[in-house]
C-alpha cells in the first residue's frame, strides 16, 4: 500500500538553489542521511558546488537548467532568498518544491512581508515597525513625521545592511531615495532597540511545526557578528513571546521547510518583528553543534516529507562569524591564513569553513561555534578565540 504522501527517502536525489555556504552546508546534511544532491548555480567552484553530487551550472532563471535540475530530483528546495519565485513555480511542476513559490515570494518583498507580518499581528501578538512604501516623490511628501528620524530599505535584494540609508528628515529621504536609483522602497521608523533576537522555526508537510531556542544576535557594520543561545539579555517572557509569534507566522504561511524570523527587542521591553527568511539563517548556524537537529537536517527532513527532528539544544552555543579581514593584517596589502590550530585548541570550538577561495573584507568565509556546558564557560572561548584571532572583543 502506498501512503498518500509518502516520504522520500535515501538515496533519492535532493535539489538546492543556490551554490552559497547555506547550500553547502544543506548538501552536507543531505548527504550525511544518504541523500543525493544537486545544486544549481551560475558561479564556478561555489561552497556548494565543491560538494554537492552534481552540478547544474546555470542561472536562477534558466528554463532548460530549471527542467532539468526538476526532472533529475524528487524536492528542491532553494538556499537563497532571491531566487525568481516563478522559477520555484517553474520547478513545482517538476517535483516537490520547499518552500513554496508563494512563501518566498512574500519573504523578498520588503513591502508584501510587511503587509503579511501586520496581518498577523492580532494573532501574533507583534507588530512590525511603523512603515510606508517610498515609491514616487509624491510618497515623500505624504510622510507622516512619525516616521523620522527613520530608515530607508530597497524592498527588494537587501541584506546584511546593504540597499540602505539612515534618514533624519524629509530631504534626506529624497537624496537617498535618488541614490538607491529610484526603485521603489521601504520607510522605516527608526526605533530604539534593547538588543536584537531571531527565532528559528520550521514546518513539516505534515503540518506540525517546531521552533528553536531564541537566540541573541550583534551586527556589526550591518553584518552577523555573534549569535548566543541562551541570550544573555533574553527574559522568558521575551522567549515565550517572540516564540509564539514565530509558530503564528509559520503557521499563517502554511510553509513547509526552515522559516527564520528576525525580531527586535525595544528598550521599553516591547516586541517587534522586523523580518523572515525562507531558508536556514546565519543566526541558526549554533544548532548544528548545540542541537540535536541541526537547522540543515531540519531543511532536508521537511522537503523530504520526513518527521521534523527534535530541536532541543544539548549545550550552551556561541557563534562568531569568521569574515575575510581575518585574513588581512593590520597594513592591509599581506594576507595571511588565520591561526586556527590555536583556535581549535579552545574547548569546545567547531570551526566551519565554506571553502571560498577568496577572502576579501566583510565576505562571510566560515563560522566557529564554541559549545559548552554553560553559557558562561561558551563566552569565556569567544574571548578567547577573539585575542587569538585578532577581533576586537
Ligand atoms: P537586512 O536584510 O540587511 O538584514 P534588516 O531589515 O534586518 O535588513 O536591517 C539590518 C539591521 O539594521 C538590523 O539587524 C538592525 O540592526 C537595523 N535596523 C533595521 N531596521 C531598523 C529599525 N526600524 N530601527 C532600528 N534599527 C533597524
Ligand atoms: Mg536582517
Amino acid at each position: 500500500m502506498t501512503m498518500p504522501h509518502a516520504p522520500f527517502l535515501p538515496p533519492a536525489r535532493l535539489g538546492v538553489m543556490g551554490g552559497g555556504q547555506l547550500g553547502r552546508m544543506f548538501v552536507h546534511a543531505a548527504q550525511a542521511m544518504g541523500y543525493k544532491v544537486a545544486v544549481l548555480e551560475a558561479a564556478p567552484d561555489s561552497p556548494a558546488g565543491q560538494a554537492a553530487d552534481s552540478l547544474i551550472a546555470a542561472g536562477y532563471s534558466d528554463a532548460l537548467a530549471l527542467a532539468q535540475l526538476g526532472q533529475s530530483c524528487v524536492a528542491v528546495t532553494t538556499e537563497f532568498e532571491n531566487v525568481p519565485a516563478d522559477s520555484l513555480a517553474l520547478l513545482a511542476t517538476h517535483a516537490f518544491v520547499a518552500p513554496g513559490a508563494s512563501c518566498v515570494a512574500i519573504a523578498q518583498d520588503r513591502i508584501a512581508e510587511k503587509r503579511f507580518l501586520a496581518g498577523c499581528a492580532a494573532r501574533s501578538g507583534v507588530p512590525p515597525a511603523p512603515h510606508k512604501t517610498i515609491a514616487t516623490d509624491a510618497d515623500i511628501d505624504a510622510i507622516d513625521e512619525l516616521l523620522l528620524p527613520g530608515i530607508l530599505k530597497t524592498v527588494r535584494m537587501g541584506y546584511d545592511g546593504k540597499g540602505q540609508a539612515v534618514v533624519r528628515t524629509r530631504d534626506d529621504v529624497r537624496a537617498a531615495f535618488g541614490a538607491m536609483g529610484g526603485v521603489t522602497c521601504l520607510l522605516e521608523k527608526m526605533l530604539p532597540l534593547a538588543y536584537e533576537v531571531s527565532v528559528l522555526t520550521a514546518r513539516g508537510f505534515d503540518g506540525a511545526s517546531v521552533v528553536y531556542p531564541i537566540a541573541e544576535n550583534v551586527h556589526r557594520d550591518g553584518v552577523l557578528f555573534t549569535t548566543t543561545v541562551p541570550g544573555p539579555n533574553v527574559s522568558p517572557d521575551c522567549a515565550a513571546r517572540a516564540q509564539q509569534a514565530a509558530r503564528v507566522i509559520v503557521e499563517e504561511l502554511a510553509y513547509v521547510g526552515v522559516l527564520c524570523i528576525e525580531f527586535f527587542v525595544l528598550t521599553d521591553g516591547s516586541l517587534i518583528v522586523n523580518e523572515m527568511a525562507p531558508r536556514p539563517h546565519n543566526s541558526g548556524h549554533y544548532t548544528m553543534d548545540a542541537c540535536v537537529t541541526s537547522q540543515f537536517a531540519q531543511q532536508v527532513r521537511a522537503m523530504a516529507r520526513l518527521p521534523l527532528g527534535e530541536v532541543r539544544q544539548h549545550s550552551a552555543a556561541v557563534m562568531l562569524n569568521i569574515l575575510g579581514d581575518l585574513w588581512f593584517a593590520a597594513d592591509a596589502t599581506t594576507q595571511r591564513e588565520p591561526a586556527w590550530a590555536e583556535l581549535l585548541a579552545l574547548p569546545g570550538a567547531c570551526l566551519h569553513l565554506y571553502g571560498k577561495e577568496q577572502a576579501r573584507r566583510g565576505r562571510k568565509m566560515g563560522h566557529v561555534t564554541f559549545v559548552a556546558p554553560t553559557l558562561a564557560l561558551a563566552q569565556a572561548q569567544l574571548a578567547a578565540a577573539c585575542a587569538i584571532l585578532g577581533i576586537a572583543a
